[in-house]
């Protein structure tokens, strides 16, 4: 018998994951496709949630916005789903230099910033290593990306079907699209950095960048994640490391260079030896002009997307998927800097 649904999500990683969650939650019929073997960068991620980053520590875009949402979305989800995946936590971003910290000095001052700024931290662990300080961050998480997918997985049941789309197999009719044998009002494409080969959505700027990141374990009890350009995050007993930015290999090959990169530049500001547990590597969706892409393709009125996360998904994908699920359902509008219509 042939499948038949209103929405079929293509690419079960946090964009399309979450998307699906949202509809089924709003009473709409959902089907979630994803297809296990290609790596996705939401199995990969290293799992933090860090507002403030950059050489010059700028406050990400929109920040203020995706924490007022995730600090009520996670916890619930995590209740919805009986499962622990959230971990909200300071941040202690220690300065390579005296620049740094002066900047930080300034940013104090600006009101924007003020409400991510810890100013109760405790001290450092004698083995942390700040010759120019550190800065406090709050509203800083570790989510375990994994857990959060397999335990969505799990409450999508037979809503959730492991098998790889072809775009030959996508034939649109008037009043429906026919996905491999399965019939929908609507296909929303999540595919993550694949996006750039969808032959409706790969005129959007995509700039995948592959990265690295690695599981790291060491005698010590570190209850804050650091960053110092990369960064060291308390995951499960032992320590999330990330990342390396690569633009030129677009594989999931994990190199043993990319190790001894990112080990050595933790082990400039830990003193206590590390021990390399896993290494995995994934591709972002990043894009040019830092900006996600949601909406509805400009001809094919059937066929929607949410893609473009970059190297912000944890952060960005529970509001943006709302808000696209309300723009589908309700014909609420997008955020234009979020909506693929300004690329006309
Ligand atoms: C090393 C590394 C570290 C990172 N660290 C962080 C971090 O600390 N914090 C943070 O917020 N973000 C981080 N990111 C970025 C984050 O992982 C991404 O922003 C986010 O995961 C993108 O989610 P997505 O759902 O768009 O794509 P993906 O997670 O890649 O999911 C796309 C899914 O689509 C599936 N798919 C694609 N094409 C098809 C098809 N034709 N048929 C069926 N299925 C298909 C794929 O199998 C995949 O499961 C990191 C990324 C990497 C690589």
């Amino acid at each position: 018998m042939k499948k038949q649904t209103e929405y079929l999500i293509i690419g079960g990683g946090i964009a399309g994951s979450l998307l699906t969650w949202h509809l089924l939650n709003a009473g709409k019929e959902a089907l979630l496709v994803d297809h296990p073997e290609r790596c996705s960068a939401t199995r990969v991620a290293g799992g933090m949630i860090n507002p403030i980053t950059g050489k010059r520590l700028v406050l990400s875009w929109r920040m203020a916005d995706w924490t007022r949402y995730n600090t009520q979305f996670y916890p619930a989800l995590e209740k919805a789903l009986g499962i622990s995946f959230y971990s909200p936590l300071i941040i202690r971003r220690i300065f390579k230099n005296a620049a740094q910290a002066n900047d930080w000095l300034i940013r104090q001052n600006d009101p924007a910033y003020r409400p991510f700024i810890e100013e109760h931290a405790a001290a450092l662990p004698e083995y942390i290593h700040a010759p120019h300080g550190a800065a406090a961050i709050r509203h800083g998480a570790g989510i375990q990306s994994v857990k959060l997918l397999d335990g969505l997985y799990r409450y999508f049941g037979e809503r959730l079907i492991r098998a790889k789309v072809d775009y030959a197999d996508i034939h649109i009719a008037t009043d429906h699209v026919d996905v491999a044998g399965i019939r929908c009002a609507r296909v929303v494409f999540c595919e993550g950095w694949h996006g750039m080969y969808n032959p409706w959505f790969r005129y959007l700027p995509f700039h995948p960048s592959k990265g690295d990141a690695l599981t790291l374990d060491g005698e010590m009890d570190l209850k804050e994640a650091l960053a110092f350009g990369v960064f060291l995050l308390p995951q499960g007993g032992g320590y999330r490391c990330g990342s390396t930015y690569i633009w030129d290999d677009l594989t999931c090959r994990a190199l043993p260079e990319t190790v001894r990169f990112l080990t050595e530049q933790v082990q400039r500001f830990v003193k206590v030896p590390l021990r390399l547990t896993a290494h995995k590597a994934g591709v972002r969706p990043t894009v040019k002009h830092r900006r996600p892409f949601l909406g509805r393709h400009p001809r094919e009125k059937r066929l929607w997307i949410f893609n473009g996360l970059g190297t912000k998904g944890l952060s960005l994908a529970p509001l943006l998927a709302e808000s696209l699920m309300r723009y589908m359902t309700q014909d609420a509008p997008l955020d234009p800097e979020t909506d693929i219509a300004r690329f006309g």
